[in-house]
């Protein structure tokens, strides 16, 4: 039981230290407790330990997590949304990692807009190029530049990521370039870089990641099959 506050203080000193290594300051990243797979006990877990802010990639999955869990959370969701179950995760979810296209990132700020909200949101960018993911090409997203600021019921705040594993930190830096590049091109401000999980959230912070998303190191081994 105790396991899981000593496993939340260890990845805590990392996170410390990596800003230290960098030059950065603590309190520019937050640590993401990727929930999903893991049951309400875990996360009420984490929460006794100070766990505020948690992550979860499917909607129904979270749903009675949720509802179950005080009321003080903050969720975020980092899978991929589908648009007919966008003013669903807008009611659960205080954030959104994943917006992947455009047409999506128009159907949040359209309910957003119904709904009297302007949630951060981060666009996800295949930024290897890599067929089995998705998200914006680099390309794509200057390509959208244009258009971003008029999604006026969006606060986004910048870039996600998922590069290819191994390989994380020059990919890291490629997604740290190319919101430049987007800031430059839309002239919003794009502070935020959630990027960064388990294996590789030191090589994030060293390139600039402000939101890293940490799963299994916290909770443990998944089994998908449950
Ligand atoms: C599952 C998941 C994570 C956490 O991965 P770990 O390797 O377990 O830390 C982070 N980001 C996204 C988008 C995920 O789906």
């Amino acid at each position: 039981m105790a396991e899981l506050a000593e496993r939340l203080a260890a990845i805590r000193e990392r996170i410390a230290a990596a800003c230290a290594a960098a030059g950065r300051s603590g309190a520019e990243v937050e640590l993401l407790a990727v929930s999903k797979t893991f049951p309400m006990e875990a996360v009420a877990e984490a929460c006794e330990a100070g766990q505020r802010v948690f992550g979860e990639s499917r909607q129904q999955e979270a749903a009675p997590k949720i509802a179950g869990l005080p009321r003080d959370l903050e969720w975020h969701f980092i899978g991929s949304l589908q648009r007919n179950k966008v003013r669903k995760v807008l009611a659960d979810f205080a954030c959104i990692h994943s917006v992947d296209s455009l047409r999506l990132a128009e159907s949040l700020d359209r309910v957003a807009g119904e709904e009297g909200k302007r949630p951060p949101v981060y666009l996800e960018v295949n930024i290897a190029g890599e067929e089995s993911k998705g998200g914006f090409s680099p390309a794509g997203l200057i390509v959208a530049a244009e258009q971003l600021p008029r999604l006026a019921n969006l606060e986004i705040r910048g870039l996600m990521a998922i590069p290819p594993e191994g390989e994380s930190r020059r990919w890291f830096a490629a997604t740290r370039e190319l919101r430049d590049r987007l800031q430059a091109a839309s002239g919003l401000p794009l502070p935020g870089l959630s990027m960064g999980m388990s294996g590789d959230f030191e090589d994030a912070i060293a390139e600039g990641a402000t939101i890293v998303r940490v799963g299994s190191a916290l909770f443990g081994h998944r089994d998908y099959t449950l």
